[in-house]
């Protein structure tokens, strides 16, 4: 009975995607201008892509991210790893 309850929901979460489209919230940033997001509803997950668009975060997307991230870490330390 539960399952069958989730179920609907997921279907109910991802139809309010397609009708009203995706409720993404930041899940990690990776510079000042790129960012990863989660759909809270269906969980599908974008990233700003190089021209400043959502894209699908894939494997792939996901490395370039983590470089960019180190790149960024690296140029703009926080001031704890100054210290
Ligand atoms: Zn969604």
């Amino acid at each position: 009975m539960k399952k069958v309850l989730s179920n609907c929901e997921s279907k109910f979460h991802s139809l309010c995607c397609s009708i009203f489209g995706h409720h993404y919230s930041v899940s990690k940033k990776v510079t000042l201008h790129i960012k990863e997001y989660k759909c809270i509803h269906c969980e599908r997950e974008v990233t700003t892509d190089a021209n400043g668009k959502l894209s699908q975060l894939t494997p792939e997307m996901q490395e370039i991210n983590a470089a960019l991230e180190k790149l960024y870490q690296k140029k703009h330390p926080s001031p704890q790893q100054v210290a």
